[in-house]
């Protein structure tokens, strides 16, 4: 079967075996797409020629349950899967049992970060263990198409990185002036999200046309306010300079992409202004159970917000991304 692997740190599409079952308990699942994200670009830029076999690339799948053969339901969810029973997933999942867990740092969980899906979300068919089923794979219901639902664990993501931030759903967080720098795909999740969770959101980017085009969810930006909570999707060094002096007395940020070189917040400034400065990285169950809710129930709109690419045509998504040409790539297996 066709599968995207880095050879000599460029993408390539090569032919590899189709996973199968052996003695494991899980699904085959027959991909019928996967977002790109942002962070298999990193991966790719921060590749070397030693590790870059055992990078996975691709992991916002969505597709259809080929074989299964395990009796087993999802997380919060009423009936086992089966086969046909067409799907979007996640890669990671959390043991629930070591310090990191408890704590609730369920993404800096040993077992979390060496879970992951077999071979690759840019392949025809993928393998999901027990605990992907259990934890990190929802049904896809009529209102969405394949490739909306593919939405489901970047979505997640941000909903993580809002309950970081200390945001509860269902109370009235409009007290809470909230201010999302960086407006691609993932910034437009987040402004949306923060408005399921009701505060009072806004969005800013330095291009004009992200700038115009998140008006239409509804966000604006505004210069005469200072922010209480600061969401940093954006990968650029002046981020940091603009959200330092847009946060106000006693506000979060909350760092949610990785930037070049190693600039940060200054001491001074969170000392004086009494600042948090939250990570937030990758998302638990309960986000991506919520993710799917938000989604399912067209709380967050992701249409028409990815365009479609062939899995021949990765290298072509990859660098329209970079390129800031399109918003989000979405590759058809
Ligand atoms: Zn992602
Ligand atoms: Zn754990």
């Amino acid at each position: 079967m066709k599968c995207a692997k880095l050879i000599n740190k460029e993408v390539k599409i090569v032919d590899v075996e189709k996973p199968v079952f052996g003695n494991k308990k899980g699904a085959i699942i027959k991909v019928s797409g996967c977002g790109l994200c942002g962070s298999d670009i990193v991966k790719i830029n921060h590749s070397t020629k030693e590790n870059e076999d055992k990078v996975v690339l691709g992991h916002e799948i969505t597709g259809i349950i080929e074989d299964i053969n395990v009796e087993i339901k999802g997380f919060k969810e009423e009936t086992p899967f089966k086969k046909g029973d067409i799907i979007a997933m996640g890669h990671h999942y959390p043991c629930f049992e070591c310090k990191y867990c408890n704590h609730k740092n369920y993404s800096m969980c040993h077992t979390f970060k060496n879970s992951n899906i077999f071979p690759s979300g840019f392949s025809e068919f993928v393998y999901a263990d027990e605990n992907h089923l259990k934890y990190t794979v929802y049904k896809k219901n009529e209102a969405l198409t394949n490739e909306e639902f593919s939405f489901l664990e970047p979505l997640s993501c941000c909903i993580r990185a809002i309950k970081r931030a200390g945001l509860e759903l269902n109370k009235d967080n409009s007290n809470y002036n909230c201010l999302v720098i960086g407006l691609g795909s993932i910034g437009i999740l987040m402004a949306q999200g923060l408005k399921v969770f009701k505060t009072n959101t806004f969005g800013l980017d330095t291009d004009k046309n992200r700038q115009e085009f998140i008006k239409k969810f509804g966000i604006y930006f505004r210069d005469d306010i200072k922010y209480d909570i600061i969401f940093m999707t954006s990968g650029s060094n002046k981020a940091l300079e603009t959200a330092l002096n847009l946060i106000d007395f006693g506000g979060k940020i909350v760092v949610f992409s990785s930037i070049e070189g190693d600039l940060g917040y200054k001491n001074n400034d969170i000392y004086y202004k009494e600042l948090d400065i939250l990570g937030s990285y990758s998302p638990s169950p309960d986000d991506l159970y919520l993710s799917s809710r938000f989604l399912k129930e067209k709380k967050v709109n992701v249409q028409n917000l990815s365009t479609n690419y062939k899995l021949d045509n990765l290298a072509r998504a990859i660098d329209d991304t970079k390129s800031r040409k399109i918003l989000k790539a979405y590759i058809t297996i």
